[in-house]
C-alpha cells in the first residue's frame, strides 16, 4: 500500500458518518472505563513497570524460554510444531488434517466410508490466524470454517477482516447488524441486540457441538509449566478447545511468560486494558489434551525474529490488549480498515512493516505522535519512539535496502517540509523566533476562534483544526515563573469523564469475613448471585434452587451434593455432559475476593463441560477457599497438576454490537454460587 493509496483510505474513513460515531463511542467507553478499573488497582504504575521487565527479559532470552517452553508442553503431552512463516503455518494445519483423515469426523464422512475429512472447524478468535490468512486456506481446501466469537461472526458474514484487534465490528451500528442477519440468516430485520445475540448464540452452539476441528489462538505460553492461557468473555475460546477431538492452537512465538506469577501480574493489566474488567469471564489453563483428544500447538515466527533483532525489538513486548487503539487520536477518526492491516493503530503501525513488508510503511505517518498510546500501554512500550525509528526507515524490510526503495509516506511538500523543520530545530535561535512568527501569523488569520484554518492539502481539516499558538512561548513563560510562584492546576471533570473512586490499598480487606463479604460484593459485581449455607442445609439448599426454576435434570459433578437425597427428591442426576441439560453444578476449588471469581478443575464427572454447556452453573464453594487474589489461586499446586482449569468470573457476556453489554452468549448466562460456612480450608493437602 503506497501513501496515496493510504491518504485515499483515510478520506473515505473520514467521509463515513456511521463509522465516527461508532468510533467516537467505542473510544469514549473504553479509555474511560480503564481509567475506571485501573484506579481498583493502585500499585499500577509498578505493576506497568515491572511486566515492561518481565517481557523485556523474555524477549531477550527467546530462545531459551522457547525451548524450555516446548519440551514442558511435549512432556505434558501437545503436539508442538514451529512454523517460520505463514506458509509453513498453513502447511502444518492442513497436514493436522490430513493426517486425522482416518479418524471418524463428526462431520466429514465419506457416503462409501472411504476417506473422511473433517469439514466443519469452528474457531475462536485469533489475531495470528488472521495474520495468516488461515480461513483463507482453508476454504480453498474445502473445509467449513466458522468463526464463533460475535464480533468475529458477524464481519464473517460480512465478507470483511476485524477492524479491531479487540472488538472486531466496532466499525458497526446495530441496523448494520440487524440488516446483515436478516439477508444472511433470513430472521425479521431487527435492531433488538438481545434477538440478534441469541440468534447467533443458537446458530454457534450448533457449531461447537459438530464442529471437528477447533482452532484458537493464545493469549500467553508458560515456560515453566508448558501449558497455555486463553482468555475470553463469550465462551466459545472454551467451547471450541474443550468440544472438539482435534484443537489446533497458534501463538506467535513471542507470546510467552516465564512462571504463573507473570502470568498473574499479566492478567491484572490485560484485561483492565482490554476490556475495561478486573478479569475476564473465562480465564482458561490449559496444560494437557483431553482423553481422546488431539492438542497441536503451532508457534509462530512470520517476521518476528526479524523483528527482535532490529531496532523494533520492543514492539514484541506487545501483549495486544488494543489500549493504543483507542488511545490513538488517529484510529479514533480512521478506524481499523483504514490501516489494511491486521494490525492497526500505533501498534500495528510499528509492526505491521516487519511482519507484512515495506508496503506497510506509510502507515507509521498515521500518528501525532502526542504519546496518548504509551501512556495507554499496559507494558509501557515507548511506542512514539518506535514509530519514529520506522519513518527514519529503520524498520527491518527497510533498513538494509537501498534509500531508493524507503517510503517515508511523505509527500514532496510534507518532505520539504521536514527538511526546513529540522534546519530551525536544531538551531535554538531561529527555533525561538519561528515560534514568535507562527504565532503572530495566527492572530492574524483568526482572530475570534481558538482554532486556526488551514488549507486542506496540509491533510489537516479534514476533521480537525488546529489549535492556535499561544500568545507567548512556553520558553518565555517558564522563563519568567519564579521558584515557588508554580500554580498547580487541577482539571476539573466534565460530564462525559468518568467519576473514579480511588480505593487505596491499605482499605483491602485480609481477615476471612472481609474476604467473604468482598467476594459477594465483587461477584454481585458482575451479575453472578450468592446462597449463604451450612454445610447440613446444602442439599436441601440446592433442591429448593432447582424446584424454583423448575429443573430436575443435573449434570452434577460427583462428591458436590448428596445424591440419594437429589434422588429422593426426584432430580435426574447425570455425570455426563449433555447440551439438553440446563443445569451443571461443580464444586469450586477457591473463590477469589477482589474479582467474585471461582477456580473450575478438570477431573471426575467433567466439571469443565458442567460449567460451560448449560444456561446455570452453580458452583459450591466454602467459604474458607476464599483467596485474596488470581496470584494466589495461581499459586494452588492443583492448578498446575490438572490438565485443565478455569477462573470464571461471572455469567457468560458480549459487548460485541455497539458496545452493549449482553449476558449470556455462548456460556451460562447464570452464575450461583452456593457459599458454604466452614472454618476449615479444604486447600489444606494442595
Ligand atoms: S502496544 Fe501496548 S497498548 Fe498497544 S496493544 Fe500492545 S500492549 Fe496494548
Amino acid at each position: 500500500m503506497h501513501s496515496d493509496q493510504f491518504r485515499e483510505r483515510i478520506r473515505v474513513s473520514l467521509a463515513n458518518k456511521t463509522l465516527q460515531i461508532a468510533l467516537d463511542a467505542n473510544a469514549e467507553r473504553r479509555v474511560t472505563g480503564r481509567i475506571a478499573a485501573f484506579a481498583s488497582l493502585p500499585d499500577w504504575p509498578e505493576r506497568r513497570q515491572q511486566a515492561h521487565a518481565v517481557r523485556a527479559d523474555m524477549i531477550e532470552h527467546l530462545e531459551d524460554y522457547l525451548e524450555k517452553f516446548i519440551s514442558k508442553a511435549d512432556e505434558n503431552g501437545f503436539i508442538v510444531h514451529r512454523a517460520k512463516d505463514a506458509g509453513e503455518a498453513i502447511k502444518i494445519v492442513l497436514d493436522i488434517m490430513d493426517s486425522n483423515a482416518s479418524r471418524r469426523w463428526k462431520q466429514g464422512e465419506s457416503d462409501d466410508g472411504s476417506r473422511r475429512t473433517p469439514v466443519l472447524v469452528a474457531k475462536s478468535k485469533s489475531m495470528v490466524t488472521e495474520e495468516i490468512y488461515l480461513n483463507h486456506a482453508l476454504e480453498t481446501a474445502g473445509i467449513r470454517v466458522v468463526e464463533t466469537d460475535l464480533g468475529e461472526y458477524i464481519v464473517q458474514l460480512r465478507g470483511e477482516r476485524p477492524s479491531h484487534i479487540i472488538t472486531p465490528a466496532v466499525h458497526l451500528r446495530r441496523d448494520d447488524v440487524g440488516r446483515l442477519f436478516h439477508e444472511k440468516l433470513g430472521i425479521p430485520y431487527t435492531e433488538d441486540i438481545s434477538v440478534l445475540t441469541s440468534t447467533a448464540r443458537s446458530i454457534l452452539r450448533e457449531v461447537f457441538l459438530t464442529a471437528d476441528v477447533g482452532i484458537s489462538g493464545v493469549n500467553f505460553g508458560i515456560a515453566d509449566t508448558g501449558g497455555i492461557c486463553i482468555v475470553s468473555n463469550e465462551g466459545n475460546a472454551r467451547m471450541v478447545t474443550t468440544l472438539p477431538p482435534v484443537h489446533i492452537a497458534l501463538m506467535g512465538m513471542e507470546r510467552l511468560v516465564r512462571s504463573l506469577d507473570d502470568l498473574a501480574l499479566m492478567l491484572s493489566l490485560l484485561p483492565r486494558s482490554a476490556t475495561t474488567q478486573k478479569l475476564s469471564v473465562y480465564t482458561q489453563l490449559i496444560h494437557a489434551p483431553f482423553p481422546n483428544q488431539q492438542r497441536h500447538l503451532i508457534l509462530l515466527d512470520n517476521g518476528r525474529m526479524q523483528l527482535r533483532n532490529s531496532p523494533l525489538k520492543e514492539s514484541l513486548y506487545c501483549i495486544r490488549c488494543g489500549a493504543c487503539l483507542n488511545a490513538c487520536p488517529v484510529f479514533r477518526e480512521i478506524g481499523g480498515h483504514g490501516y489494511h492491516s491486521v494490525y492497526p493503530g500505533p501498534i500495528g503501525s510499528v509492526i505491521s512493516p516487519g511482519l507484512f513488508g515495506s508496503d506497510f510503511v506509510p502507515l507509521a505517518q498515521a500518528s501525532s505522535l502526542c504519546g496518548a498510546c504509551k501512556d495507554a500501554c499496559p507494558v509501557d512500550i515507548d511506542l512514539p519512539k518506535l514509530l519514529t525509528r520506522v519513518r527514519a526507515g529503520q524498520s527491518p524490510v527497510t533498513r538494509n535496502r537501498s534509500r531508493k526503495i524507503q517510503d517515508s509516506g511523505l509527500s514532496p511538500l510534507g518532505k520539504l517540509f521536514m527538511k526546513v523543520y529540522s534546519l530551525i530545530a536544531r538551531n535554538p535561535r531561529l527555533f525561538a523566533l519561528s515560534q514568535k512568527l507562527a504565532a503572530f501569523g495566527t492572530r492574524l488569520i483568526s482572530t475570534s476562534s481558538d482554532y486556526v484554518w488551514v488549507p486542506a492539502f496540509t491533510g489537516w481539516g479534514y476533521s480537525k483544526d488546529l489549535p492556535r499558538f499561544a500568545k507567548r512561548p512556553f520558553r518565555e513563560r517558564f522563563a519568567g515563573l519564579r521558584k515557588g510562584q508554580v500554580d498547580i492546576q487541577v482539571q476539573k471533570y466534565t460530564s462525559k469523564q468518568v467519576q473514579i473512586e480511588v480505593h487505596q490499598r491499605n482499605d483491602i480487606p485480609i481477615g476471612k469475613n472481609a474476604l467473604v463479604s468482598q467476594f459477594i460484593e465483587e461477584l454481585a459485581k458482575v451479575n453472578g448471585d450468592v446462597t449463604r449455607v451450612n454445610q447440613s442445609e446444602l442439599t436441601q439448599g440446592v433442591i429448593d434452587f432447582l424446584k424454583a426454576r423448575d429443573m430436575d435434570h443435573i449434570h452434577l459433578e460427583p462428591d458436590v451434593l448428596d445424591e440419594v437425597a437429589l434422588q429422593q427428591a426426584g432430580i435426574i442426576v447425570s455425570h455426563e455432559p449433555d447440551p439438553s441439560i440446563r443445569i451443571g453444578i461443580t464444586k469450586a476449588i477457591c473463590g477469589l475476593a477482589d474479582t467474585g471469581s471461582v477456580l473450575i478443575v478438570d477431573g471426575n464427572g467433567n466439571p469443565l463441560q458442567a460449567s460451560l454447556l448449560p444456561q446455570t452453573h452453580v458452583a459450591v464453594l466454602c467459604t474458607s477457599d476464599i483467596l485474596p487474589s488470581l496470584e494466589n489461586a495461581l499459586a494452588l499446586p492443583i492448578v498446575r497438576r490438572s490438565r485443565a482449569a478455569v477462573v470464571v468470573t461471572g455469567p457468560s457476556r458480549t459487548a460485541d454490537i455497539e458496545m452493549s453489554l449482553t449476558i449470556g452468549m455462548h456460556g451460562p448466562g447464570e452464575v450461583h454460587v452456593f457459599l458454604v460456612h466452614s472454618s476449615e480450608s479444604t486447600l489444606v493437602d494442595d
